[in-house]
């Protein structure tokens, strides 16, 4: 079966956009109803559909795979009432607006029937040697049955000689290049493993007697699970009903978390190393008024993510904050399949300026990120429109000028407005009185990194705004892309 869907958010393309979210609950009645509830939670990781995978000791495994929101899909009890069992594990994924047709069978988690029972897994991030590995598996044999770069991981673990599922796990996972935290299930295990790099976030969490893991603390939340801790770079946890089992199957590296999860990708009230995201946006908005001060009346955020930077920006220069824009917070993928007309109607379906408020004023305008600068501009536009005499933009991270490799959607390098122009010359492009971004130094210390970035060994993955990508993106290599000169 495949059906074509829009894109998320049909006017917003002008986002980094965070492909997947993953969860899975032991030890409790129904697991699956909890699982919805956390991919819930996770929906701001991926819209364009989602799946569940649950065992029950009776009724084996069963799976549940839709298109579109959660909320449309996952609360039909009778749906819910196939999904029976203390074992399940989920998967959110994102809309891959403008590339390929989604396919029902591209949707997670994937199945797998092994000699020793079967197992599913669900997958966050980007394998950066999955077309050398998917060759190399068709070679030998492997029937894939997606266009998905997760599936690798089934079939390196068909092919493992190891005589337990979480062993041929790790056989899988060390041949596997990049990004991934992977929420795993057999017939009586949770697994739970980050890459080395621990580039993408998990976290464990208690219910009562049972566990979840977790793409973000927000989904623990949801369901009343307590926060324990995070699953570390390179670990991989094997939940029983006996408690939780560490492991080591990776050489030991320095980590290097993606700092976007902080600046745009994760819920402001997620916890990220034992940080609050709101707090560090908040500090990011600190850092960028210390850095970049303007003369002007009001300091008003591109709404949402825009906010708690725009409001550290505030407190730091005194000057006012204001709800210069409003959001439409009912602009899903309900609204309607765009017409063209609808189409260049673009950013004012989704924002709309408070007139009464920008009229006459000088305004700062706080957003998290430019990508190809086309939402800014029209941003631009309508603050004028409503009088505005003023318009400066700063920007909660720096110039994005690389793409993403590592299970996040960016245009190809050419597209994004960083890659090809100077501040200033991006400044010109979109007519506004001043623009500037943070410095990576200024992010890092808005991280918690007093002494900015260590660029000998970057405490985390910034090669979206730097070039440096803590792993060889080797596909893409393979495909053409120049890495960055060596300095
Ligand atoms: S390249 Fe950017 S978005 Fe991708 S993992 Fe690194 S910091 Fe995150």
């Amino acid at each position: 079966m495949s059906r074509q869907m829009p894109p998320a958010h049909p006017f917003d393309d002008d986002k980094l956009k965070e492909e997947c979210g993953i969860y899975g609950v032991i030890g409790v009645a129904d697991a699956a109803n909890f699982v919805a509830l956390g991919l819930h939670a996770l929906q701001h990781r991926g819209q364009e559909a989602g799946g569940i995978v649950c065992h029950h000791p009776d009724h084996g495994f069963n799976n549940a795979r839709r298109f579109g929101y959660v909320r449309d899909n996952f609360t039909d009890q009778n749906l819910m009432a196939t999904l029976p069992g203390p074992l399940a594990i989920g998967h959110v994924r994102y809309s891959t607006a403008g590339g390929k047709a989604p396919v029902i069978r591209d949707v997670q988690p994937f199945f797998g029937e092994f000699s020793m029972g079967g197992a599913a897994v669900a997958h966050n991030g980007n394998i950066t040697n999955a077309d050398a590995l998917r060759r190399e598996l068709i070679e030998r044999g492997s029937i894939f049955q997606s266009n998905s770069d997760s599936e690798c991981i089934i079939h390196l673990m068909a092919r493992s000689l190891q005589k337990t599922i979480p062993d041929r796990m790790e056989d899988a996972l060390r041949r596997v290049e990049g990004a991934f935290s992977v929420v795993a299930m057999t017939r009586t295990k949770l697994i739970g493993v980050r890459d080395p790099l621990g580039v993408r976030p998990l976290v464990l969490g208690q219910i009562g007697d049972g566990w979840v893991l977790s793409s973000e603390t927000c989904a623990l939340d949801i369901i009343g699970a307590r926060y324990v801790r995070e699953v570390e770079p390179g670990e991989m946890v094997v939940i029983t009903d006996q408690g939780v089992e560490s492991r080591r199957p990776f050489r030991k590296q320095p980590s290097r978390f993606c700092i976007f999860e902080h600046v745009y990708f994760s819920r402001p009230d997620s916890i990220i190393g034992g940080r609050s995201v709101y707090e560090t946006r908040r500090q990011i908005g600190i850092e960028l008024a210390k850095e970049s001060p303007v003369d002007a009346d009001l300091v008003c955020p591109v709404p949402d993510s825009g906010t708690p930077a725009a409001i550290g920006f505030s407190h730091e220069s005194g000057i006012p904050y204001a709800m210069g824009i409003i959001r439409n917070q009912y602009m899903g993928r309900t609204f309607i399949e765009p017409t063209e007309q609808i189409r260049n109607m673009g950013v004012r379906l989704k924002l709309n300026v408070n007139r009464a408020l920008i009229e006459g004023k000088r305004v700062i305008l706080v957003d998290d990120s430019v990508v190809r600068g086309t939402t800014s501009r029209k941003i631009k536009e309508m603050i004028l429109d409503a009088g505005a005499k003023e318009v400066h933009f700063r920007i909660a991270s720096p110039p994005t000028a690389w793409p993403c490799f590592y299970g996040v959607d960016t245009p190809e390098r050419e597209k994004l407005l960083a890659a090809t122009m100077s501040e200033e010359e991006m400044r010109d492009h979109l007519q506004v009185d001043s623009l500037r971004f943070i410095s990576l130094d200024g992010l890092y210390r808005a991280v918690g990194e007093a002494e900015g970035r260590n660029a000998k060994c970057p405490q985390y993955c910034d090669a979206c705004f730097s070039g440096e990508y803590p792993v060889a993106p080797s596909d893409q290599i393979e495909k053409g892309f120049t890495l960055k000169a060596a300095e």
